[in-house]
């Protein structure tokens, strides 16, 4: 259970037992720990002999004071699979994908939503609210209908149809908008001044990032476990398909967490940011040196996950690339489409389109020289390949007529 809440600007605290969304300074805020009191009783190995079978596991750093609070649908302990060395991927020896798309709902969102979700049960709200282009909105739709609560959601118009059917059928109420996601959140925001909902977008309430830092947790167990070792390992370099950041900021915040409750040392990843070259106002912004991000005209890419033209915890992202030595990448939606075939065909995973996008950029990275193919490489796949088959061009499918005793003459020996 976390013991304070801070603004990510300017450090004023905010009491802990209250709804909150952003600070004053309209910044983030993020949640602290006692992780001095905890270093005795939570260790590695103390989690490791757990029985909870979720990112829960590690519920002393999540917004709960018992697990058994916690609004869970399995969330969690992802697999991380060693990639093989064939096609594309040859030379790649160290490379691993975290594959997101086994959470519930298909996607990482779930972490986030998750631990959103059961603070502001906890705390007694009764209606959420938040825009989505994509997977946030199933995530929220399921864990409000876990929670008993209503929920409502306001998506542009091309949204995946998915995203959009899966909510339906999880009795969120859904709208859809001729807009963007940011035109989605001002709606969001005059409707829960009308009408009182909890405001649940990206980043405007503390715990969808307590909910995704856990990713960065398991990671250190994971390649630990790859290893076979005692010992907590992080990689060389993480590659993040960004919208919001939510993950990349909170990853982040996990492994200084873990340095502070003596589990790791100073040592991080390089941490790199991969968007869609039609939205890439985090490459524009670290690329220019610039503190902020600027809105990013026109946005447009079929990786609806990367569809943020301005993002609030632009200022964190940027920093986090900067402290860490990473770097920006922006890939088209050509790219990252084959990168989608690619992983499917090679390694044997259906990727959505963000995760299609990061083995591109790893590609990228290497053919500049800014990284080398054997470096110990995370690809984070964030959902699931299934949520985008209206993507998917399948050409003239060869038919075949069954009565004819020689239809199989058209397949070449
Ligand atoms: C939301 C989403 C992202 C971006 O995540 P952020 O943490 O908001 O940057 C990436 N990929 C997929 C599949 C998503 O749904």
């Amino acid at each position: 259970m976390h013991t304070t809440l801070t603004c990510s600007a300017t450090g004023q605290t905010y009491p802990i037992d209250r709804l909150q969304n952003l600070s004053e300074a309209g910044k983030p805020l993020l949640a602290g720990y006692d992780l001095e009191s905890l270093r005795e009783t939570f260790t590695p190995d103390v989690i490791r002999e757990r029985s909870i079978r979720s990112m829960w596991r590690f519920h002393e750093v999540l917004p709960v004071r018992h697990p058994e609070d916690a609004v869970s649908l399995g969330e969690g302990m992802t697999p991380l699979l060693r990639c093989r060395c064939r096609g594309p991927f040859a030379g790649f020896n160290d490379l691993f994908i975290k594959d997101e798309s086994f959470n519930p709902t298909g996607s990482f969102k779930a972490r986030g939503m998750s631990a959103a979700v059961t603070r502001a049960a906890n705390l007694g709200a009764e209606v959420i609210a938040l825009p989505s282009a994509g997977n946030a909105a199933g995530a929220a739709t399921y864990y409000a209908a876990r929670a008993g609560m209503q929920c409502y959601l306001f998506m542009p118009e091309d949204t995946p149809p998915a995203n959009i059917i899966e909510s339906v059928v999880g009795g969120a109420k859904v709208f859809l908008v001729n807009g963007l996601i940011s035109d989605c959140g001002k709606l969001v925001r005059q409707g829960c001044e009308k009408f009182g909902w909890f405001d649940l977008s990206t980043l405007k309430e503390p715990f969808r990032i307590e909910g995704k830092k856990t990713m960065g947790y398991e990671l250190a167990f994971d390649l630990a476990d790859e290893d076979d070792t005692e010992e907590l390992q992080l990689p060389d370099v993480i590659f993040y398909p960004t919208g919001g950041g939510t993950g990349l900021i909170g990853m982040w915040k996990a492994f200084n967490e873990m340095e502070q409750l003596g589990w790791i040392g100073s040592k991080r990843p390089r941490m790199v940011v991969v968007q869609a070259e039609g939205c890439s106002p985090i490459v524009k912004a670290f690329h220019e040196g610039a503190d902020h991000a600027e809105l990013f005209p026109n946005a447009h890419t079929i990786a609806a996950g990367l569809r943020v033209p301005a993002a609030v915890g632009d200022f964190l992202m940027l920093s986090v690339l900067r402290e860490s030595g990473g770097t920006a990448v922006s890939i088209t939606d050509e790219e990252l489409m084959q990168g989608v075939y690619e992983i499917a065909q090679h390694q044997g995973l259906y990727a959505c389109p963000e995760g299609g996008a990061v083995w591109k950029a790893a590609q990228k990275l290497v053919e500049s020289g800014w990284m080398k193919p054997d470096e110990r490489i995370v690809l984070f796949n964030t959902g699931t390949g299934l949520k985008y088959n209206h993507l998917i061009d399948l050409g003239d499918l060869p038919r075949l007529d069954h009565t004819d005793p020689n239809c199989l003459d058209v397949i070449e020996a």
